[in-house]
């Protein structure tokens, strides 16, 4: 998302040690995953597969979200994103995920910017290369953070909060994998703008993926997209756009009320530009943008990990997923 700017300070993190703790997370949940016998203290309560949306944990994914935070501030085409991503194909990786590494190059009011959306997909068929007309779902996150030179600003929210919620995701999404087949996870790059949202300056990722999507014909595989944005405020304040797609948003009402989280969610009193409108507009898949933008941090160097909440991520985990299973089983 976009708008104006708050010039203040903010003290970076260390990434390397992140990175570390990373790929130990990705190592456990791995293990958690593995097949075959294991040992009785480290056995896993069993996977309640009925009701998966019980299994994504707000708290794992609030580690990956930490994870991305410490790559520091990570605008398209900086060394930062680089590392961003590559923990995000690490985790997917460690989940049973493939992923395609979509570059462009980006004709940005910075110059031209190579840019990389990441889309994952699971294998219909363990070691094999995922069915590409398997998916019938687009979930997304923007993973890049917007450029600022005046501040760190290390959007732990906006970008960070959403990416580590898919990571998760896709963790859950892989115990069964009846289901993780029809999905397809895509992870924007350069959702934000270098100067000010334009026809051409911003949604550069979404944009691209769209078009291709169309042009390939794949498009009319998906029934509908999913778009996660600023879902980890502690006050969670969903504000869905006002022209959102109808059925979509009453069947994600609908499993937020089956969930006891109806209360988190409210229709917003306008439309959003977000990475929902290429896939609405271009791919023509019926998308819902799932956003907070009830966000006093906003685009400012407050939006850090304080203001988030595992509690944030865990319920709209939990509603997606919900949701998934009434559409997809
Ligand atoms: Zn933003």
């Amino acid at each position: 998302m976009f708008f104006f700017v708050l010039p203040r300070q903010h003290a970076l993190t260390h990434c390397a040690l992140f990175l570390l703790l990373c790929f130990t997370a990705c190592s456990r949940e791995s293990k958690t995953n593995a097949e075959g016998d294991a040992s009785p203290e480290l056995a896993a309560p069993p996977v309640n597969t009925a009701e998966l949306w019980k299994e994504f944990n707000g708290s794992l994914a609030f580690t990956a979200v930490q994870n991305q935070i410490a790559c520091g501030p990570r605008p398209a085409g900086s060394p930062a994103l680089q590392q961003a991503r590559e923990l995000i194909i690490a985790s997917l990786a460690a989940s049973g995920w493939s992923t395609e590494t979509q570059s462009f190059p980006a004709e940005t009011p910075h110059g031209q910017i190579q840019m990389t959306n990441l889309l994952a997909r699971f294998p219909t068929h363990k070691g094999q290369a995922p069915d590409l007309n398997a998916q019938k779902v687009v979930i997304a996150s923007h993973y890049d953070t917007k450029k600022f030179t005046t501040i760190s600003f290390v959007g732990a929210n906006d970008g960070a909060s959403s990416t580590g919620a898919l990571l998760e995701l896709a963790r859950v999404l892989a115990l069964d994998p009846a289901l993780a087949t029809q999905v397809e996870l895509v992870f924007f790059d350069g959702e934000e703008a270098f100067q000010q949202f334009t026809e051409t300056d911003g949604l550069y990722g979404s944009r691209h993926y769209a078009a291709l999507l169309r042009e390939s014909g794949r498009n009319t595989n998906f029934k509908y997209g999913i778009l996660w944005d600023m879902i980890g405020d502690k006050d969670l304040t969903i504000t869905l756009p006002l022209d959102s797609p109808k059925d979509l948003t009453q069947g994600v009402l609908s499993s937020a009320e089956a969930l006891q989280s109806r209360q988190y969610f409210r229709i917003f009193d306008r439309p959003v530009l977000d990475d929902h409108v290429p896939l609405n507009q271009i791919a023509r898949i019926p998308t819902l943008d799932i956003i907070d933008f009830d966000y006093t941090p906003w685009h400012t160097a407050d939006d850090t990990l304080e203001q988030l909440n595992p509690a944030s991520l865990q319920t709209i985990g939990a509603v997606t997923l919900h949701f998934l299973c009434q559409t997809l089983r």
